[in-house]
């Protein structure tokens, strides 16, 4: 039986009649734009984050894209931010105006390496954008203090880390909750995914929440008055009911994720060839990905194909090595250990609803690549 890297029917399956009615009542109320629904997911979103407010986007990428805009980014001012990542997360920094500067993340967790954003600090830095990628925290504790000491606002890109933690100082914090703004995306292959597209920041600033309001909708308080220059960037209300339900599930799909991490663990740790994804004793994962480091990947990479085991390379090519990032001026080995990432990486099937015959599946696969 095939083994997909993800499978959204079978979660379907799961959640049929919850999310039908959901999505009846907003075809009954005909509200389709910011009804009610939109609210209470805010609400939900900034209380599972333990923050003030939410307020939802179109996308991960404008959540960023609003975000970095509220900074008022003026040409040459730089946002420091990893190559490691989704192209969103750089794409939203050019696109609101600032200069994308790059810097190399740590082997263990492929996150953002304080260590090399404090040597990138320069008198134009303005923001650093950290990627709590594949579901585990970037180290907030080291990123706050160097923040807050050079006068840098920080966004999270907590697109794949809805629900993570981090133990910091003896308590829990939620990804998104640290920075100035977080920014989510509801993409439906996220943990939290809608039926489209779908975003949602979160701050515990209030008079920040109100900008990103108006932001979201043209910069206008008033209708036909505008102090700033927003964009359309709605969640609609048929999305909002769909994650509304959803985010009841949240929590114990975390659970499922992290047990069949656990298991691949177990099979795979002592397996030649393959390392297993490092954790940060202080996060807890939400595993939006598993990701191992494979000797010849490429090769395990066709191996698992063959045997219809869905597999995904989570990134090929670095942010630096983008044609549209050239000009930057950042080579084929600025940055090492991202470098070595992309040719090593490749992501296996978490997803909860994962049975334990195609967990098999995977690892003996995996196992007889290496045999
Ligand atoms: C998915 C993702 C985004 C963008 O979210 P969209 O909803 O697809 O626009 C941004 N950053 C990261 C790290 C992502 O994984």
């Amino acid at each position: 039986m095939p083994v997909p890297l993800l499978d959204l029917k079978a979660q379907f399956e799961t959640i049929r009649e919850e999310t039908m009615a959901a999505v009846l009542a907003v075809v009954e109320s005909q509200r389709f734009i910011m009804g009610e629904p939109v609210r209470q997911l805010e609400e939900v979103v900034a209380e599972l984050c333990g923050v003030g407010h939410g307020v939802a986007c179109a996308s991960g990428t404008d959540a960023l894209l609003l975000a970095l805009k509220a900074l008022r980014l003026q040409s040459g001012d730089e946002v420091i931010t990893t190559p490691f990542t989704f192209f969103a997360t750089a794409g939203a920094i050019a696109n609101a105006g600032g200069t994308p500067v790059f810097v190399d993340i740590e082997p263990g967790t492929f996150n953002i390496d304080p260590a090399c954003v404090e040597i990138a600090v320069t008198s134009r830095t303005r923001a650093i954008v950290p990627v709590h990628l594949f579901g585990q925290m970037a180290c907030m504790e080291r990123l706050l203090p160097l923040a807050e000491r050079h006068d840098l606002a920080i966004i999270e890109d907590a697109a794949q880390a809805i629900g993570a933690r981090r133990s910091m100082g003896g308590t829990w914090q939620h990804a998104g909750a640290l920075g100035l703004v977080g920014a989510f995306s509801f993409f439906p292959s996220k943990n939290l995914g809608a039926w489209g597209d779908g975003g949602m920041m979160v701050t515990d600033d209030d008079a920040l929440a109100g900008r990103l309001r108006l932001l979201r909708a043209h910069g206008g308080a008033k209708q036909y008055h505008h102090d700033e220059i927003g964009i359309n960037s709605r969640l609609d209300t048929m999305q909002a009911a769909v994650l509304l339900t959803k985010a009841d599930h949240l929590a114990e799909w975390a659970a499922g994720r992290r047990a069949h991490a656990g298991e691949y663990d177990e099979a795979l740790a002592q397996l030649d060839g393959v390392v297993v994804p490092a954790v940060d004793p202080a996060n807890e994962h939400v595993y939006h990905q598993y990701t191992i480091r494979a000797e010849r990947r490429d090769g395990l990479k066709q191996h698992l194909v063959d045997q219809e085991i869905g597999c995904a390379v989570y990134y090929p090519k670095a942010l630096h090595l983008q044609p549209c990032f050239a000009h930057l001026g950042f080579g084929e080995g600025a940055f090492p250990v991202t470098e070595q990432a992309t040719r090593e990486v490749l992501s296996l099937p978490v997803y909860p609803e994962l049975t334990s015959v195609q967990r098999g599946q995977v690892v003996a696969a995996v196992r007889g690549f290496y045999k």
